[in-house]
């Protein structure tokens, strides 16, 4: 019997990986161009890390998680997600003691959640994510906007907004969360199950309920920007003034306050409006207490995570065509010089020329279904005439056009022609 992968697993076949590796260059491209160094770090981690650094109280550590014992008895958990792993790793390998900020990237970081697959979002799927650590600056929460935004761009996603919005942070939040309490008990009647249960726990994540009713109870709730404490105002000002002056648009939505436990005052979401509503491309912010509440020294810090399987999913055909074929394919007229065709490949290698041709001794017709097939750009054809000339056809596969060259110096004039 045929085994199959598991439920919300997928492989990338062939045919995508060109897609996979026009983006993760692009995303290495970008890191690079906002300073970031990339970091890889393991698959599982200790479960405590999890429901330490994420939050014991979140849908993630209560519900999504793959938790297993291993051989020797200890509680260990496939990534949810791409922060705490990071931070663990920061701490562990003394970046601390580097020159701060400290800035990270991670990329096709696989992340695992136990939850009905939705679109764009397999039970493995995975993420580009940016870490920053080691300045309170709202210049950087400006700034990891400002590659998102870039990034995004780049992959040409239509009708993405930024939306960004302040949590606070320990000195102005407990007073908010109070109030919102206050305002979420009188409404009870109109609330999910799941609400209703978020009122004690996690008051906040109430706001971002997907579900109508809920919204619209909550249209009046009180807003976490008109409580903020000084400090938290004059940042969130000044994230909004970078972001004008670097001509990023966004919008200010105050019901967007992530999932997890660990923000605090910038948290911030890429969101795209389709036909069917709202999908969160990107989503961030501030965790200044993370570093310390997972055993460091206190060490402010902002990111975001990208899911790799739905900005794939939400980029439109055009910027997804695969270009990546062959520069020359070379088509054999005739079978005797098969030998002769293999050297050329070889010596079009050695200058760097991407060549192929057929191995399996198709006709020329054949060989020409098989070049478009593998969208050569160029195909080079060998035999008759022309070689008894001393030169080769050289046909462009775009344009149709068709002239000799001359076999002596063949690699460097093809060279010189890509
Ligand atoms: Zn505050
Ligand atoms: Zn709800």
């Amino acid at each position: 019997m045929q085994i199959k992968a598991l439920k919300g697993m997928k492989d990338v076949l062939p045919e995508k990986v060109e897609l996979w590796q026009y983006i993760e260059n692009i995303m290495r491209y970008y890191a690079k161009l906002y300073g970031y160094n990339e970091i890889r770090t393991p698959v599982v981690e200790r479960t405590e890390l999890f429901s330490r650094g994420v939050g014991d109280s979140t849908d993630i550590v209560q519900k999504e998680m793959y938790t297993f014992k291993d051989k020797g008895g200890r509680s260990i958990t496939l990534k949810p997600e791409g922060t705490a792993g990071v931070v663990r790793a920061f701490l562990e390998g003394n970046l601390y003691a580097d020159t701060l900020p400290c800035k990270l990237y991670y990329i096709n970081n696989p992340i695992f959640r136990y939850e009905a697959p939705q679109s764009g979002r397999l039970r493995e799927h995975h993420q580009f994510g940016v870490e920053c650590f080691g300045s309170k600056s709202p210049s950087l929460d400006a700034e990891i906007i400002s590659l998102g935004f870039h990034l995004l761009e780049t992959f040409e996603l239509k009708n993405v907004r930024v939306q960004i919005n302040s949590i606070g942070c320990e000195k102005c939040r407990p007073n908010y969360i109070k109030t919102l309490k206050e305002f979420l008990n009188t409404k009870k009647e109109f609330l999910c199950p799941d609400c209703l249960n978020r009122i004690e726990k996690n008051p906040l994540r109430v706001l971002d309920c997907k579900i109508d009713s809920c919204q619209n109870a909550i249209i009046e709730a009180p807003s976490t920007l008109n409580m903020l404490c000084e400090e938290c105002y004059d940042h969130f000002e000044n994230l909004k003034s970078y972001l004008i002056k670097t001509n990023i648009p966004f919008d200010i939505n105050q019901k967007i306050v992530r999932g997890l436990d660990y923000y605090t005052k910038t948290v911030f979401e890429f969101v795209q409006s389709t036909d069917n509503g709202f999908l969160t491309v990107c989503g961030g912010g501030r965790y200044d207490n993370l570093i310390s509440e997972l055993g460091g020294s206190y060490t402010p810090a902002v990111g975001f995570g990208m899911g790799m399987e739905r900005l794939i999913m939400l980029m439109p055909q055009e910027a997804k065509t695969n270009t990546n074929g062959p520069d020359i394919f070379v088509c054999n007229l005739s079978k005797e010089n098969f030998e002769y065709s293999f050297a050329i490949i070889q010596k079009l290698r050695e200058n760097g020329i991407v060549a192929e041709l057929d191995h399996n001794g198709r006709s020329v017709k054949g060989q020409f279904k098989y070049a478009n097939k593998l969208n050569a750009k160029n195909v080079l054809i060998v035999g008759g005439d022309e070689l008894s000339r001393n030169m080769f056809k050289l046909k462009n596969m775009e344009t149709g056009k068709e002239e000799e060259i001359s076999i002596d110096g063949f690699e460097i004039t093809i060279k010189n022609k890509l």
